[in-house]
C-alpha cells in the first residue's frame, strides 16, 4: 500500500497517539466523548487517545510549513486510533487505519483520482470482491431542505439514513410531511443510476452535485477503473457532520456486519483551527477489516517479503567473502540472508529452502581461492560458477526472470 501510495506522491505523516479531547469535541461535536478513551494528564490537562487521525492530520498541516505550501497538498497516515466502543468481530478498541487527505483539490478530477487511488490500494492488496459507493451529500441536504427541514433539522435524519433506518425515517419525515412526499423521498434508497438521479426535480445544488459525479464518473472510466465495481449511492450519509460534499464508502460483501473497509469525503476543518476556508477531501481505511477480509478471500500472503539471496559461506574460509558479498547485495536493496555457520553446503541449501528464498551463493574454500563464486538458481535448478565481480549481474538477471508478484 505505501508503494501505492508513493507512486500517486502522497507524503507520510506521522502524529501523537494522545490529543487534546477539545480537538475531536471541536471536529465531530460533544457526542464524540462516549466514544472515546479520555483522561487528564498529570498537569491536569484533558487529553485522549486519538479516535482518528483527520482531525490530527489537519492539526498538522495548519500548524506546520505544510499550509503554506502549493496545493493541493497530499498526505497519507498509518497508525493506531482507539475508540471506547463494545467490541464485537470486526470492531475493536484498538485498531489500525490507514488514511489520505488530499488538501486544497475540489474538482472532480481531484475526487476521482483520490478514489482512484482507494481502489489501487486493496487492488496491490489483492483484495478482489469489494464495491464501492459514491454520493453526494448535497443531494440529501438539498431533497431534506425542498421537504422543509432546514439544516439545522437534518442532524437526526442523516443518522437514521446513514444507518439505513426507513422505518424510522419515515415516521420521522411524516411528522412534518405528507404521506406521499416522504415516501417518494424514501425512494431515493433505490436510486443507483445517473438516469434515476435525473429525475429529481432539482435545485442548484441538487444539479450540481449531479454534474460533478458524472464528471467523476468520466475521469475514474479515463482512469481505467472498473465501473462495475462503482455504484452510484445517493443515500450515503457518513453520519458524521462535518462532511460537506462527496461522500464514499467501501465495503467487503464477504464480512459480515462490520464489512465497512473504507469511508472518506469532503470536508473543511479550517474553522475548527480558526483559518479560512480550504476544501478537502480524504478517506480511512479499516487496516484490521482489510486483513480479515483478506484472510477471508485466501488474498492474505502468509510469508514475509521473499528472501533474494542466501548467501552462505561453507567454511571458515569463506566467511569474509560472503560477508563482503552480503554488504554489496544489502546496499542494492536486495533482501538477503546471510548464513556464516560454515557448516556445509547441504545445511545452507536446506536453510535457504525453509526460507523460499530465489537463489543462494555459495562461498567455499575453493571458490575464495579462485576469486569465484558459486550461485544456484532454486528456481530452475541452474547453477553456475563465476568470478566474484559477476556475482551481482548473474543474481540481477536471474531475478529479473522471475515475476516481481508472482
Ligand atoms: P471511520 O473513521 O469511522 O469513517 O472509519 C473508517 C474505517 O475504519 C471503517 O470503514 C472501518 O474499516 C475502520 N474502523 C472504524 N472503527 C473501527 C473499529 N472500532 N474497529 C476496527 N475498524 C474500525
Amino acid at each position: 500500500m505505501r508503494r501505492v501510495l508513493h507512486a500517486f506522491n502522497y507524503r507520510e505523516v506521522q502524529t501523537p497517539t494522545f490529543e487534546e479531547i477539545e480537538l475531536f469535541l471541536a471536529k465531530s461535536g460533544p457526542g464524540i466523548r462516549e466514544e472515546i478513551y479520555d483522561f487528564k494528564d498529570k498537569s491536569g490537562r484533558e487529553l485522549c487517545l486519538r479516535p482518528e487521525l483527520t482531525a490530527p492530520v489537519m492539526r498538522f498541516y495548519f500548524g506546520s510549513g505544510l499550509k503554506v505550501e502549493p496545493k493541493p497538498v497530499k498526505l497519507f497516515y498509518f497508525g493506531p486510533c482507539y475508540r471506547y466502543d463494545r467490541p464485537q468481530a470486526g470492531r475493536y478498541r484498538e485498531f489500525w487505519q490507514l488514511g489520505c487527505e488530499l488538501v486544497g483539490d475540489d474538482s472532480p478530477e481531484g475526487h476521482a483520482e483520490l478514489l482512484h487511488l482507494a481502489l489501487g490500494l486493496f487492488e496491490e492488496a489483492g483484495l478482489k470482491n469489494y464495491n464501492l459507493r459514491v454520493g453526494h451529500l448535497s443531494i440529501l441536504r438539498s431533497l431534506l431542505e425542498g421537504l422543509g427541514f432546514p439544516p439545522k433539522e437534518q442532524s437526526p435524519l442523516m443518522r437514521l439514513i446513514d444507518k439505513k433506518e426507513t422505518e424510522p425515517l419515515g415516521e420521522a419525515l411524516r411528522a412534518k410531511v405528507d404521506a406521499r412526499s416522504a415516501d417518494a423521498f424514501l425512494k431515493v434508497f433505490e436510486y443507483r443510476t445517473f438516469d434515476q438521479l435525473k429525475q429529481l426535480s432539482g435545485s442548484a445544488q441538487t444539479q450540481a452535485a449531479y454534474a460533478h459525479l458524472q464528471r467523476v464518473w468520466r475521469r475514474l472510466e479515463g482512469f481505467g477503473v472498473d465501473l462495475k465495481k462503482v455504484q452510484l449511492d445517493p443515500t450515503i450519509a457518513r453520519g458524521l457532520e462535518y462532511y460537506t460534499g462527496l461522500v464514499f464508502e467501501l465495503d467487503a460483501p464477504d464480512l459480515g456486519a462490520e464489512k465497512q473497509l473504507l469511508g472518506g469525503g469532503e470536508y473543511d476543518l479550517s474553522s475548527v483551527f480558526g483559518e479560512s476556508p480550504v476544501p478537502a477531501v480524504g478517506f480511512a481505511l479499516g487496516f484490521d477489516r482489510t486483513l480479515v477480509a483478506l484472510e477471508k478471500s485466501g488474498g492474505l500472503a502468509t510469508t514475509n517479503q521473499p528472501v533474494d539471496a542466501v548467501v552462505a559461506a561453507l567454511s571458515e574460509g569463506g566467511v569474509a567473502a560472503a560477508q563482503r558479498l552480503g554488504n554489496r547485495l544489502r546496499e542494492r536493496d536486495l533482501c538477503v540472508e546471510l548464513d556464516l555457520s560454515a557448516k556445509g553446503a547441504k545445511r545452507s541449501l536446506g536453510r535457504a529452502s525453509t526460507l523460499g528464498a530465489r537463489v543462494i551463493v555459495l562461498l567455499g574454500d575453493q571458490e575464495v581461492a579462485k576469486g569465484q563464486a558459486t550461485l544456484k538458481n532454486l528456481a530452475s535448478g541452474e547453477q553456475v560458477t563465476v568470478p566474484e565481480s559477476e556475482v551481482l549481474r548473474r543474481l540481477e538477471s536471474w531475478l529479473q526472470a522471475v515475476p516481481v508478484r508472482a
